[in-house]
Parts: structure tokens; C-alpha cells; sequence
């Protein structure tokens, strides 16, 4: 096909006609996870392998029609969504799913980067081994995708974020050639590391086409509680006794509030065994034995500290699954009672219950109406901050103050959803004029013409 035919017709020529999509079959790709952002793509590509990304990427890059990649759409930041110019190409990776390697000695898995985190999670678990990364949107989000926002969810705490687990990438640069360092290496300090410019910069810089993890041993005892704590405070001395007992072992230390127990028994017929203003959700796992009494000595502790006023340490498997269950039904409650200005913030964890009073109080200044629903890692700093009820004309106000408030307790404002096109005006508001300027210098040298997911992350220069 020479260069100069049509674009569809070039991306036909390399993908197969079924794999160009265009009218209502783009529909499911044009529309954000939440119903925010709504795209209006020239075609969605879905080619099956690393050549056909690079030869689509380089089509376009001549063409100069600019790109957004898109794994399992579950973003919470519109990153995967394209604007409504009509010009944009969708690329998705949903057929490439490979699980190219597992290797339980070296501990590391390579797959294709449109893979399912649940379909990986689930076959490294037949070797015994656990690929901690846990988020609620598991079964949907793709391995390229949690890379390319560095995703946190539940096993942060003990494990890190998904930066922590990539050994390697092979990586789609903007001029369509392949970069490829899928290494099965723990030490690796040869030059740059050049794979980190590629996670969590939400598919700005290139297209992640497969990945080497890194794996832990699974852990072959679990011990799960729930507990109701008096206030923040006693959350936060329970967590420092819970680091000083069985740190090592601590994977989870989860916070809910009694309005989100709320949310889930009215929209999702869920019913918490415990109640109060607030609970921990607390998890630790070990491949030694003794886990379940120190977690009970923990909780006795705890109770009489005053720290705890109730709760249930699980008693199986499957009542340590329905006390997670409670926890991943959050999000979806949230959206059934008509949905939240979300705030994803992370501050210091002794920080965090000053943040929590002042922010409350605020708000009840600015948007008396509001109804909160606040959750999230509390292990990690990192709060969703979710605010109900506020008529969308203030939504900015809110906004503004709230991310105020998280920079003067030098938090973040974007603590593990990135910022895609929902929080880049935000960052470009509080960030520095260094900080502003080595992030135009880094886009403008590996993407000169801004063709790769623009208007994600990297503002648009005043
Ligand atoms: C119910 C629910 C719970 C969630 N819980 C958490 C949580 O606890 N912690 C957390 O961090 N997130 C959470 N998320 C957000 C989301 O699941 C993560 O951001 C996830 O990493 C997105 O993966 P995805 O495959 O769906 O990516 P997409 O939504 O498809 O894309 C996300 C971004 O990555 C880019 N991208 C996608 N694939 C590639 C690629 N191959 N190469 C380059 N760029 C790419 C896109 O352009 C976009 O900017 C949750 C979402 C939902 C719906």
C-alpha cells in the first residue's frame, strides 16, 4: 500500500478490515468507564501483535493523525478517551493477550499488554506464585493500561505500586519503532532506565505492547478483619501497632466510612457485619504459620487500647471474600446514587486526620449540601475523597478548594488514577514552572509532534 493512500486504508491494509472499526461498533471504546467523556473517534484499531502496533503508529505518525491508547477502559481519569474532533485514533490492545512466559523460579511473568490482570493473576497462581496488584476492576483492567498509570489499589502497602513490578517493556515509540527491553533481570542499572518513561505517563510517550512482572510467592495463610474504629486518630495508632507486630506481613489496611457502608447496603443489598462512622478493612498474609494469632493478639490490642469499639477477624476464605466484597463495592454503589466529584489524594499518614477535619469543615462552608463518601488506602496516605451531592456549576469550587487543601499538607492530587484529561488542569494550576518545563522538554523529545494521546497529562502550552 504506498504512503500516500488514505489513512483507513493503510491501517486496513496492515490490521484485516475486522480490525479497523468505525460507526456504532466504536461505541464501547468512545465512552469512558464512568460515563464522563465522550469521544468521537475516527476508527478504532485493534491490531493482533507488536509489528502491526508499529506499522499503525508509523501510518499515523505520517498521516500526522494523533493516537489514544486504550487497554480495559477502566480508567477514572479519561485518558483513553478521545476528544470529539472526529480525527483521533482509538488503539486498543484488546487482542493481544498472550501470556508469553512463566518462570516460578526467577519469579517473573512476560505477557502481551492487552492481557487481563485477572487472567494473569489467575494463571500464576497455578505455579503458586501472586501477582499483587488488586484493584476492584481486576476482570476488566488490561496489563498495558495499569502500567501506563502506574495503578495502586489494595497491595500497594506491602508491594508497591505497578512500577515496582515491571522488570521490563517492549514499548511502541510515536515514530513507530519498537523498543524492546523485556528483561527477566532483578538488577539492571546499564544506563537510563528507560522503561520508566513509559509508566504512568498514560500512553503520552508510546504504546506498551508486553511487559516482564515481577512475582512474589503466594502467600499460604490469610487472616482479614474488619474492625469499627472511634475516630482517625485510633485508625492511624492501629496501623503503627500493625507495622510494629506483623509488618511484614500486612498487604491491606483499608479504610470506609459509616456513609459508604450506607451507599453499599441501599444501592448494592450488601450488609456490613460492623458499623460505625468509620471501619478498617485490614489484610496480612504469610507463607509461615502463626498469622492468625498474632492478627488476634493485634485485634485484642486494639480493643483494648480503645482503638477498636467492634469487629470480625474472617473465619474462612469465603468470609474474608465477602468482607472484600464490601470494599469493591464502593465505586459502583457511589455511581448507582448518582455519582461524586472524585478526589484521589494521598498525604502524609500523620497528616491525615488534621486533613480530614479541615477538609470537612471547609466543606461544609463551600457546599453545605454535600454528602461525602471517603475510602481508600489509608495505609498508603491515599484517599478517595468523594464528594456527593454538589450541583455541577460548583463542581470546579470544590475542586480548587479541596486540591488547595491537599497542597498545603504537601500531599498529591492524583495519589494513583493519574490525571489524564479529568486532573491535568489542576496539576498545570499547582504544579511549578520546573516542573512545568521538564514535562514539556521530555513530551517534546520523544513525541515532537504531539500525536500520542494529546491532551492527556501534559497541558496545553499558554
Ligand atoms: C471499579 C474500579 C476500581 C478501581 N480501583 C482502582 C484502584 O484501586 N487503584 C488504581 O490505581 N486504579 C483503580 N481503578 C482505575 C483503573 O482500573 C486503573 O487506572 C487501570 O490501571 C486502568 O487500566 P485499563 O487497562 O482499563 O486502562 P485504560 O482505561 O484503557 O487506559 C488508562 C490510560 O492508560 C493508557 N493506556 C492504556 N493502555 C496502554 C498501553 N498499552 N500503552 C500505553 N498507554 C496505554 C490510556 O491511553 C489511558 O491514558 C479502578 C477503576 C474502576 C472502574
Amino acid at each position: 500500500m504506498p504512503g500516500d493512500a488514505p489513512l483507513l486504508e493503510r491501517l486496513r491494509a496492515i490490521c484485516g478490515d475486522a480490525a479497523v472499526l468505525t460507526g456504532g461498533d466504536m461505541a464501547a471504546y468512545a465512552t469512558d468507564w464512568r460515563g464522563m467523556f465522550h469521544g468521537r473517534p475516527l476508527c478504532v484499531l485493534r491490531p493482533a501483535g507488536t509489528e502491526e502496533v508499529a506499522r499503525c503508529v508509523a501510518a499515523c505518525a505520517e498521516a500526522g493523525t494523533a493516537i489514544v491508547p486504550q487497554g480495559g477502559n477502566t480508567g477514572l481519569a479519561g485518558g483513553a478517551t478521545p476528544d470529539e474532533s472526529g480525527t483521533e485514533v482509538i488503539l486498543a490492545l484488546d487482542r493481544m493477550t498472550a501470556i508469553r512466559r512463566i518462570d516460578p523460579v526467577g519469579m517473573t511473568v512476560e505477557v502481551e499488554a492487552g492481557t487481563i490482570l485477572q487472567t494473569v493473576q489467575d494463571a500464576v497462581r497455578n505455579e503458586n506464585r501472586l501477582l499483587p496488584i488488586s484493584l476492584a476492576a481486576e476482570g476488566s483492567a488490561r496489563i498495558g493500561g495499569l502500567i501506563a498509570t502506574n495503578a495502586g489499589g489494595v497491595d500497594v502497602l506491602r508491594y508497591g505500586m505497578t512500577r515496582a513490578l515491571v522488570l521490563g517493556l517492549e514499548v511502541v515509540l510515536p515514530d513507530g519503532q519498537i523498543l524492546s527491553r523485556l528483561r527477566h533481570l532483578r538488577k539492571d542499572n546499564a544506563g537510563y532506565d528507560l522503561k520508566q518513561l513509559f509508566i504512568g505517563t498514560e500512553g503520552t510517550l508510546g504504546i506498551v505492547t508486553a511487559a516482564v512482572l515481577r512475582l512474589v510467592p503466594l502467600p499460604r495463610h490469610r487472616a482479614t478483619a474488619l474492625i469499627a474504629v472511634p475516630d482517625i486518630a485510633s485508625a492511624i495508632a492501629l496501623y503503627a501497632r500493625a507495622q510494629n507486630e506483623i509488618g511484614e506481613a500486612l498487604s491491606a489496611f483499608e479504610l470506609i466510612s459509616g456513609a459508604g457502608l450506607d451507599l453499599i447496603s441501599e444501592h448494592m443489598g450488601q450488609t456490613a457485619p460492623v458499623h460505625a462512622d468509620w471501619v478498617l478493612l485490614i489484610e496480612a498474609g504469610s507463607s509461615l504459620p502463626g498469622l492468625r494469632e498474632a492478627a488476634e493478639k493485634l485485634l485484642e490490642a486494639a480493643f483494648e487500647e480503645g482503638w477498636a469499639t467492634d469487629g470480625v477477624l474472617a473465619e474462612s476464605g469465603a468470609q474474608a471474600d465477602a468482607l472484600w466484597q464490601l470494599r469493591e463495592s464502593l465505586t459502583e454503589a457511589e455511581g448507582k446514587a448518582g455519582g461524586a466529584i472524585k478526589h484521589d489524594i494521598s498525604v502524609p499518614i500523620p497528616g491525615m486526620d488534621a486533613f480530614l477535619q479541615e477538609a470537612g469543615a471547609m466543606l461544609r462552608d463551600v457546599a453545605p449540601e454535600a454528602r461525602l463518601n471517603v475510602f481508600g488506602h489509608l495505609g498508603d496516605g491515599n484517599l478517595h475523597y468523594n464528594v456527593m451531592n454538589v450541583a455541577k456549576e460548583d463542581a470546579a469550587r470544590v475542586n480548587a478548594a479541596l486540591h488547595d487543601m491537599v497542597a498545603a499538607h504537601h500531599g498529591s492530587i492524583s495519589a494513583e488514577h493519574g490525571l489524564g484529561q479529568y486532573r491535568v488542569a489542576e496539576w498545570a494550576r499547582l504544579a511549578g514552572a520546573v516542573e512545568h518545563d521538564l514535562t514539556h522538554r521530555i513530551k517534546d523529545a520523544l513525541d515532537p509532534a504531539g500525536l500520542m494521546n494529546p491532551g492527556k497529562v501534559v497541558p496545553t502550552r499558554g
